[in-house]
């Protein structure tokens, strides 16, 4: 993607920011810089020139009033780890405000089940401090190491265990903002019920830093897992992949944590990478990886997995099947999806979609989908994966094995069309897990709702008129 014209940084920023909140808070110079400016798809890299790291909620308020002052946007960024370009600057004018050095649990309370973390926890941080505490925060994501909580929240992010648990959203009680003027907007409380008034904190979730800068929340812990098991399946189709997610919650009480589904050329990317272990089903059309757990040690989930499973043997519909014997197997069996993304990188240039439709349209959507790209674009091949039970496929398309990497990504909007005609047409979204970032704004103006569009202008123009956070980003085209 082309880089915008180069705007100057504006004069006496820097040492603004550097007399209010000391010299370990900015960062500047092409070097030091470098680490910001990084983006993980390689589409978007950061034009900016200056980032600054504040400690404190008050500090990130401050960053925002000075950066106000001076005309410069502010870029909100956690873990860098997001795929659509949106915690990437878009010229040296633009400011990237970290949360790295907000960093502190600040609160772990296991009676009213939350804690209080900032913005700059990793994923895994928090993960452990709810364990420490004997508790479980669900949130899982292959990138859960060095994406932050504030991305988290600020994508809405979902990952493995949607089906069972909810998104981000769905696991935070509370959040403590900055907003566009440098006022802070705090709303810790962890309330499980409060209905006095519009819910600002799902406002906040998911707008992708063009609304406030999250710098602390509130999140859910729950009861911990004590039994698991994880399963994975040979299909000849597609079509009888919902009704095991659904036969195994059925039989299981609701015990399935996470169903994701792979083509087989997908999984077969992944084996593409040294540390794949082999696939001990191979050869099958598709495949169901299901993973259960429930907080009862005593819960029986290999009965629960024989009822789900036993009458689709019997019809056929199951090709092969193993049962993880070992946690160690089980891990073996996940990386066999969690290889995908990465092997796919080894195969070649990829057009990516990360798309939802109803759960029981993705059978149907699937293959129409396919029929369509193949017509488009002969001989591609398609890396189809995802969360079947929440209905979200990464329908990535690789470049024809003698394609001509640079002519096939030429080809990125009209495949993109493409595949985003078919998810309009079974009423779906086109960008359903990763956000919108500059990535997606083009075709959600091209495939969403017009009046939806407008009502996220009016409130952008409500909560920052001037367009200090986040510009050209997200959902307020
Ligand atoms: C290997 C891999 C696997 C992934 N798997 C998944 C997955 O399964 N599910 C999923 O949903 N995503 C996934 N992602 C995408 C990414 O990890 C998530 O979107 C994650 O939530 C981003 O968090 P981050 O801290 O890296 O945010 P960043 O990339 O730093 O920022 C993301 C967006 O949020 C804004 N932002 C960041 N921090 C704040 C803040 N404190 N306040 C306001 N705005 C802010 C940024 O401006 C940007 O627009 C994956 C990425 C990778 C590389």
């Amino acid at each position: 993607m082309p880089p915008m014209a180069e705007v100057p940084l504006p004069p006496g920023l820097a040492d603004a920011l550097r007399e209010r909140l000391g010299s370990e808070a900015v960062v500047e110079g092409d070097g030091p810089v470098a680490t910001y400016m990084h983006e993980q798809r390689g589409l978007y890299p950061g034009q900016g020139r200056l980032a600054v790291r504040p400690a404190s909620a008050e500090e990130a308020a401050e960053a925002v009033r000075l950066c106000r002052r001076h005309g410069a946007p502010v870029v909100p960024q956690a873990g860098n780890t997001g795929t659509v370009g949106g915690a990437s600057p878009r010229h040296g004018g633009e400011v990237v405000l970290s949360l790295e050095r907000l960093n502190r649990i600040r609160q772990t309370d296991a009676e009213d089940g939350h804690l209080v973390a900032e913005a700059g926890c990793t994923l895994a941080e928090i993960q452990q401090a709810a364990a420490a505490a004997g508790r479980f925060f669900p949130l899982s994501l292959a990138s859960e190491a060095e994406c932050r909580i504030g991305g988290n929240l600020a994508t809405n992010a979902g990952g493995l265990n949607v089906l069972r648990y909810g998104t981000a959203r769905e696991l935070t009680l509370g959040l403590e903002v900055v907003l566009a003027d440098g006022r802070i907007w705090r709303e810790l409380k962890g309330l499980r019920k409060d209905n006095s008034g519009y819910d600002l904190r799902d406002l906040f979730i998911g707008s992708e830093g063009t609304l406030g800068i999250i710098t602390a929340a509130t999140l859910r812990l729950l009861p911990p897992p004590r039994s698991r098991r994880v399963a994975l399946l040979a299909l000849a189709e597609l079509t009888p992949a919902l009704g095991l997610v659904r036969a195994a919650q059925a039989e299981s009480g609701d015990a399935v944590v996470a169903a994701e589904i792979m083509s087989g050329p997908a999984l077969a990317m992944g084996q593409l990478l040294d540390d794949a272990p082999e696939n001990p089903l191979p050869g099958a059309a598709w495949y169901l990886l299901l993973e259960l757990a429930s907080p009862d040690p005593r819960a029986d989930l290999d009965t629960a997995l024989a009822a789900a499973l036993e009458p689709a043997e019997q019809a056929g519909a199951i090709e092969d099947a193993v049962v993880a014997p070992s946690e160690g197997a089980a891990e073996r069996l996940w990386r066999l999806r969690t290889a995908i993304p990465d092997g796919q990188r080894r195969a070649g240039a990829s057009i990516k979609h990360d798309i939802s439709v109803l759960p029981s349209e993705v059978a149907a959507f699937v293959p129409q989908a396919l029929a369509a790209v193949e017509a488009a674009e002969p001989g591609v091949r398609p890396c189809v994966f995802g969360h079947i039970g929440d209905g979200n496929l990464h329908f990535n398309l690789t470049q024809p094995a003698d394609a001509d990497r640079a002519a096939f990504l030429e080809r990125w909007g009209a495949l993109n069309r493409v595949v985003h005609d078919e998810v309009a047409r079974f009423g779906g979204s086109v960008a359903a897990e990763h956000g919108v970032g500059q990535l997606r704004r083009a075709e959600l103006a091209r495939c969403g709702d017009p009046l939806t569009g407008e009502l996220a202008r009016r409130i952008k123009s409500a909560l920052d008129p001037e367009g200090v956070l986040n510009p050209g980003k997200g959902a307020a085209l």
